[in-house]
Order: C-alpha cells, then structure tokens, then sequence
C-alpha cells in the first residue's frame, strides 16, 4: 500500500463537522470517542484537482465540549482508494460471499452478499477471525487448508465434498463450498475465500440418495442398501461368532390380484403388507422390497436355527389377516425361504441365491409355507439356471421334436387327428418332455418363439399328411397346444396366418388347445386374440376342461369349438361313480352347446367302454398309441386303416 507525502494540513479546506456528521459516531456517543479518529475526505486542491486525503487526528474539545482544533496528519489516499474502491465494486459483483483475510485470518475485507448471507454488518466483521463465520469444528480440513495455504498460495477449492459448514449470525449452520485464491499486495499475500451457500444442493443430493437407496412405493431399502446392510451384518457375524439369516419372503398368487384386480390393488396390497412385515420384525432387523412381491429380510444375531423360522412364520402369520381392495377381501399367503449362516463364510450373493432357492421350493411344495435351505436347493437351482440358458440356444440348435399321439373317432375307430406335443432332445440329458422344461420355458418367456416353432413344425406335417393322402381325403387335423403367454401377445393371429400361408395347410385342420388359465389371466386382450384366430377359419379346442374354473361361460364367449376332458376324470372313471358323473354331465352340457368332447388319457378298455356308452365322440391315450415321433405317423394311420386301432 503506498502512502502518498502529507498534504499541508492547511489545504484540507474540509468542514470538520460534516465530516464528523457523515463519519462520526452516533449522535449519543460518549466525547471522547471523537478525541482521536481517521477521516477519509475528498479535497479540492488550489490547481482545482480532486484528491482523496485519508486524516489521522486528534480532534480537540474547549471545557464546553465543542471542537475547535484537529490536529494530525494527512495522506493523499486517492490511487490507493481508487484501487480498493475498483476492487470493493468487484466484489460486489461476485455471486458468492467474498471474505478476504489476512495471514492471521483476520477479516479485512466482505463484500455485501456475505452480510446478506451471514447475518452481520460489515463493521461486525471486519478485523474479526474468520472462524466466525467458518467455525474451526466444522472442517478438520479447514485450518490446515489455511495454514498450507499460506506456504504455497495457489487458488484451490474447500468444501467440494460438501462436508463443510458455515455459521450464521444467529447461530444457524449451513453447508457451503468455498474457494480459495491468493490475493497479492503490497502488505502481503490476502487470501480471498468466496463462500457458497450450498444447502439447497446438499438437500438435493440428499433427497436422490435417498431415492437410490429406497424403494419409491413402501419406502423401504431397496436391493441396493440391503446389500450394503447384509455385507456389514455378514462381516460383523463373522467377527462376533454370531448368527444371521436372510428371509426371502414372496407374496402367493400377487399376479392374479395384479390381472384381476389392476396394478392399483397390487400396489395397495403391497403397501398394506410393509407396517405388517415391520411389526413382525426385532428392531434392528431390515426389510427391503427387491421389486415386484419379493421382500426380503435380514435378522442379525440369532441365537438358533430355529430362530430364523419362527420369524418368518410370524412375519407370514402377520400378512394372513384379510386385506380389503375394493369390494374384495384378499386373504394372503406368503411363501418363504430362509438361510442361516454362522461362520460368516458365504456372500452376500450367496446368502440372496440360497434364500431364493428356499423360496422357490417352498412355492413348489404348495405355497403359504417357509423352507429352510439346504443344499440340495442350491443344486436344484443350478439345474434350473444350466436348463434355462440351455433353452435359449435349443431352438437355434435345431434339438426340438414333435411327437404325436392320434385322436379317435370312437364311432368308427378311425384316426381323425393327431395332437403335437412338445419334445426337447438334450444334447446330454436326452429326450425331455413338457413337465422338465416348461415351467422354465414359460417363466423366462422362451415359450413364445419356441410355441411359434411347434405351431410351424405341426403346420408343416400335417400339410404333408395331407399330400400323401392325395386328394380324396379324409384328412387329419393337427392339434397344438398354446400357452398363455402366446395368446397374450396381439401378434399371434398374424403369426399363425403367416405360417398356414408359409406351409399351405388350410386353416380348417389346424386346431388349437388352450387351457383355461389363458382366458383368466388376461381376459380382454386375450378375448381379442381369440376372436382373430377364430376369424382365419381354425378351431379353438378348450383343453384339460374340469380342472379349472370349468365355466359354461367361457364356452360360450369365446365360441369354443370342442373340449377335451382332463385325464384325472377318464382316470376315475369306473373307480368312483363321481367321477362317471362329472364326464356325464360334460358330455350332457357339451351336447347342448353343440361342442365336441375328446376324452383325453384313456388307458384302459373299460375306460373305453364307459365313455362310449356315454356317447362320448372321440378319445385319446395310451390304449390307443402313445404319443410317437413323426416319422412314425404314416405306418400308425395305416394300421388303423387295416382295423388295427377297432376294439
Ligand atoms: P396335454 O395337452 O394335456 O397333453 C396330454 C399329455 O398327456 C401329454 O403329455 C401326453 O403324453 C399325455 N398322455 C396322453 N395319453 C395318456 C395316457 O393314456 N395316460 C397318461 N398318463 N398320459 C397320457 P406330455 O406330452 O408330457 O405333455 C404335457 C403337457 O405339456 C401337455 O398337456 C401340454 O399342456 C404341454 N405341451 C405339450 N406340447 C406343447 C406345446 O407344443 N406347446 C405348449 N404350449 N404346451 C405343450
Ligand atoms: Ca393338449
Ligand atoms: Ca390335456
């Protein structure tokens, strides 16, 4: 800071009192205060020059009180005061509160926004510490900062990580961000920090870590912080010796409430159940929701296996009270698996994969039950994944097959179609049928393409079939089966057009099987799908009928055009009169409604003999012919040609 030579005092033609008026103390002040003080005044000099004089003085009282003399000495301030003025406006530009201090820290120099921000008026400020604002409690980091900015001052940013804190006048604390940057004067190196308020990003950030760890719907941890919590609870059983377990808890049927209902009832369901699974739990224990129904729960420090169990049961018993959606009353089961694990050796992946191998199983033993792993489970589940990655290149791999059981006229024990049903040759496991790979096909949804193929491949046959009788006919029909995941698909109607043109079978010999699950699960959209196929001219055939909801209803809305008995009725029959009287009332309701009847699964000639004395059209089974590879069909028609089928 360079001072200029003294002016003549003399030549400061200033009016003291208006100096003391615009810079003095209050009115009310004590005298002395105006004893010895620094007035800054702009001076005209002779040569008419404007300077500005910065005054150290003394101002002298008489015994009334009133000044008659200044004594003191005078600077020409004016390029230094142009400097600082420059420098004070720039800060005031600044969109952050601008604090320079001294080596010490002292405050020498803010702008307005830190008064804004802080609560203080300059005066309070200025030759204060900066801890004021910035306590030194509130960041470790910050005095060292300052100290090893002071051995090597270069402009660096504070408080990036936003773990800084600022205090306000009123004591309130705040997060900000401050960025440091070398001031060079003539006095020394100022550091000038430019401190940002930072809450409203803070509250931001804190609000998406929040919504990355939670799950939006039950505001319960999601997979992610379940994740973070089961490594900590496996790392901490490892060092106590303790015992954990993970729950893996799978609400039963929750996609029926979800196609029936809408996705609203499901939601509301899954809401309601979230208080419940908290109740049931210890405190301390987590419960996450992985999406869709699955929760899964971590209880640390049991004391037994057993332990592990009986939460589950009571977390299952808690979800078994009624929950009302709508009109309804939903009564909800809950599937379960647990893992226990105390020596701390498994995963966290491990512990989740177990878990859900226990749940699967207690889903296939019958649902609304708890499992406890074992290691079978684990085997059971690599077979599943092995079988489903297998699935994916068995289309591709070309080891699919149609076998095909013949379907007969009881009237004249002719042969009138064949029904194709699917085979997998398994490269190492060998021939497959449906039950070994279809669950799979269905839950991955690989059924689709794999559905379409069938459909294809039956088209393709029969077509040749018919070829080989030429053109007097009769000719066979061919039946496949659809699951109900092709039939929810709009695209279904246009693929089988596709095909009948592809293989030039005609639409009349095509028939179609569906259980009723297909016309449950998706109603509308699978009505609509239905009424297309119906319109390319194939039959629609209701399969397994009297193990489902056996509606007359669907019958006749969907103008189905035959149904096939399910077998465990064929089974019965002659065993328990029940049985004949269920087939009975079938082919009654059946002949009224103009539908035809296939009796699927006979077996045996009595079997035989009661369904025809029921009047019961055509049948199907192994007293006929097991289902048989193609390549076998031609030799098999003409067998039953020569009578060989007639009883
Ligand atoms: P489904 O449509 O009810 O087929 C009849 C099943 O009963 C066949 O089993 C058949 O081999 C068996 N069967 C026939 N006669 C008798 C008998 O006299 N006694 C006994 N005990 N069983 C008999 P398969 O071939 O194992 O097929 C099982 C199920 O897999 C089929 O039941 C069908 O729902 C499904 N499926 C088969 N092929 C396909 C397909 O291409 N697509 C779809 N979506 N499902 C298929
Ligand atoms: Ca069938
Ligand atoms: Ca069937």
């Amino acid at each position: 800071m360079s001072r200029h030579p003294p002016l003549a005092l003399a030549a400061a033609r200033v009016s003291l009192w208006r100096v003391l008026g615009r810079r003095g103390a209050p009115a009310g002040a004590p005298r002395d205060e105006l004893s010895a003080r620094t007035f800054v005044h702009r001076v005209i000099r002779p040569d008419g020059q404007i300077r500005t004089v910065e005054c150290h003085a003394r101002v002298e009282l008489d015994e009334a009180g009133e000044p008659v003399r200044m004594t003191g000495t005078c600077q020409d301030v004016t390029a230094f005061r142009l400097a600082e003025e420059r420098f004070r406006s720039l800060l005031e530009t600044a969109p952050d509160a601008m604090v320079i201090v001294d080596e010490a820290g002292r405050i020498v120099l803010v702008n307005s926004q830190t008064e804004r921000l802080f609560g203080y008026a300059r005066v309070e400020l200025i030759g204060e510490h900066v801890e004021l604002l910035v306590p030194q409690r509130f960041a470790s980091a910050h005095p060292d900062h300052r100290t090893s900015f002071a051995e090597d001052p270069h402009a660096r940013p504070m408080g990036g990580d936003l773990d800084l804190y600022a205090r306000r006048r009123d004591g309130t604390e705040f997060p900000v961000e401050i960025s440091l940057s070398p001031l060079e004067t003539e006095e020394g190196t100022l550091i000038s920090s430019a401190i940002r308020d930072v809450t409203e990003r803070k509250l931001a950030r804190d609000a998406l870590t929040y919504q990355a760890r939670h799950d939006p719907l039950t505001g319960l941890p999601n997979r992610g912080l379940f994740l973070d919590r089961l490594e900590h609870g496996i790392a901490r059983a490892k060092r106590s010796h303790s015992t954990l377990a993970v729950l893996f808890l799978d609400i039963d049927d929750f996609k029926l409430v979800n196609d029936t209902l809408g996705h609203e009832a499901g939601d509301r369901l899954l809401v309601e159940m979230t208080p419940r699974l908290q109740a049931a739990l210890r405190p301390g224990d987590t419960v996450a929701r992985f999406g869709g129904d699955e929760f899964v729960v971590l209880c640390e420090d049991l004391t037994s296996e057993p332990d592990a169990t009986r939460i589950a049961e009571r977390i299952a018993f808690a979800c078994s009270r009624p929950v009302t959606l709508g009109p309804h009353q939903h009564f909800v089961t809950i599937s379960a698996g647990v893992v226990v694990v105390d020596n701390g050796s498994s995963t966290a992946t491990d512990l989740l994969r177990d878990a859900d191998a226990a749940m699967y199983r207690a889903k296939a033993m019958g649902k609304g039950r708890v499992e406890l792993f074992d290691t079978s489970m684990r085997e059971r589940l690599i077979e599943r994944i092995a079988l489903e990655s297998d699935l994916r290149l068995a289309i591709d791999r070309h080891e699919f097959r149609l076998h095909y059981q013949p379907v007969i006229s009881l009237d004249g024990g002719q042969i009138i179609g064949m029904e194709a049903l699917l085979r997998w040759e398994h490269p190492e496991r060998g021939l497959l049928h449906p039950a070994q790979f279809m669950p799979v096909a269905e839950s991955t949804g690989l059924i689709v393409p794999i559905g379409e193929w069938a459909i294809e491949e039956a088209c393709r046959q029969a077509a040749g079939w018919r070829d080989a009788r030429g053109p007097a006919g009769p000719h066979l029909t061919v039946s496949v089966n659809l699951s109900p995941r092709q039939v929810a698909r709009s695209e279904l109607a246009s693929s089988v057009t596709r095909i009948l043109s592809l293989t030039g079978l005609e639409a009349s010999l095509l028939d179609l099987e569906i259980t009723e699950r297909v016309l449950h699960d998706d109603g509308e959209a699978s009505a609509k799908v239905l009424h297309e196929l119906k319109g390319l001219g194939v039959r629609l055939v209701l399969d397994d009928f009297g193990t489902g909801y056996s509606s007359l209803s669907y019958l006749k809305r969907f103008t189905i055009d035959a149904l096939k008995i399910d077998r465990s009725f064929v089974n019965g029959l002659g065993r328990d009169a029940e049985n004949g009287a269920i087939v009975n009332a079938v082919l009654g309701m059946a002949r009224a409604l103009d539908v035809g009847v296939t009796a699927e699964g006979v077996e045996t000639r009595d079997q035989l003999a009661r369904l025809r004395a029921s009047g019961c059209a055509f049948a199907q089974g192994y007293l006929f012919s097991e289902p048989i590879p193609s390549d076998d069909v031609p030799e098999l028609v003409e067998a039953a040609l020569a009578g060989l089928l007639e009883s």
